[in-house]
């Protein structure tokens, strides 16, 4: 990858990076498809990163799928795949961790998550240091992560721009995510709560003016509670920027949700 992304420097090309866990879907591809339009030569990666799973989360059964991925990122214009073994990212005595610290990195999915966003820095930083890129793409669907990033770039002078992209939906609404394959035809159909909740909530404080923070979000919660055979994790309407909480819901905050259906953990968010 070192020699690749030299002689592309060397060129004057510029790099646009897509970082993934792979098990490749159409978000991950639009966000491919932009890093191909905006620069000369387009990076993906694709490295299930240890560092950011929980002892008890998914890290094992997470979809793995190489030979589909590699299909999948030729047709959307990417130049080059870089697919790490976990022991190149993290060799024997591996000591060097990226803490973003602030509430950014404290609420919501860090306090349902703790140590998640240390490996997703650590593990992003390094692969920015390895694939030197102009730009990197990350989705707007993993919204905190995404914030997370950009505080990482800004605060430690990384000479990378951060380019948010909208969430890629399925046709009824649902976030596509990797671990949607996780869910049964049924349990599918329940994870459409959480998409349709946060349209209606969208289109209560767009359209109708609604302003009240803690009455929205009582009002998400209970709709996502009636839905049998979901659990939620959190339903929080913050600020767009930092998360911080409002009382006042303006133009530019965000509605984020994060529930179990069955074991498997879904998130969506939707800005207002
Ligand atoms: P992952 O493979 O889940 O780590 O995701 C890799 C990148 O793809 C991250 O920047 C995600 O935010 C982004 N991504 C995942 N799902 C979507 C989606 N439905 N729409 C847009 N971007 C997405």
């Amino acid at each position: 990858m070192r020699s690749v992304v030299s002689d592309l420097r060397k060129k004057g090309k510029t790099i646009g990076f897509v970082p993934t866990m792979g098990a490749l879907h159409d978000g991950h591809i639009s966000l491919v498809t932009r890093a191909k339009k905006e620069n000369d030569a387009a990076v993906v990666s694709i490295f299930v990163n240890p560092a950011q799973f929980g002892p008890k989360e998914d890290f094992r059964r997470y979809p793995r799928n190489l030979k589909k991925d590699a299909k999948m990122c030729g047709k959307a214009g990417a130049d080059f795949i870089f697919v790490p073994e976990a022991k190149e990212i993290y060799p024997e005595g591996y000591a060097a961790y990226v803490n973003v610290e602030g509430d950014l990195a404290k609420v919501l999915e860090a306090a349902s998550r703790p140590g998640h966003f240390r490996g997703v820095a650590t593990v992003v930083a390094k692969l920015f240091n390895i694939v030197l890129p102009d730009k990197a793409y990350f989705g707007e669907k993993d919204y905190q992560q995404l914030l997370v990033i950009k505080k990482m770039a800004e605060d430690l002078d990384l000479p990378v721009r951060i380019v948010p992209c909208p969430t890629v939906r399925e046709r009824d609404g649902l976030a596509i995510s990797s671990r949607n394959a996780y869910l049964s035809p049924e349990q599918r159909k329940t994870a459409l709560v959480i998409s349709r909740t946060l349209k209606k909530a969208v289109h209560a404080a767009r359209d109708h003016g609604f302003t009240d923070a803690k009455k929205l979000s009582d009002s998400i919660r209970s709709a996502i509670l009636s839905q049998p055979g979901i659990k939620l994790d959190y339903a929080a309407i913050r600020g767009g920027t930092t998360l911080e909480p409002v009382k006042r819901i303006e133009k530019g905050c965000v509605i984020l949700i994060a529930a179990k259906v069955g074991k498997t953990r879904l998130i969506d968010n939707m800005r207002i």
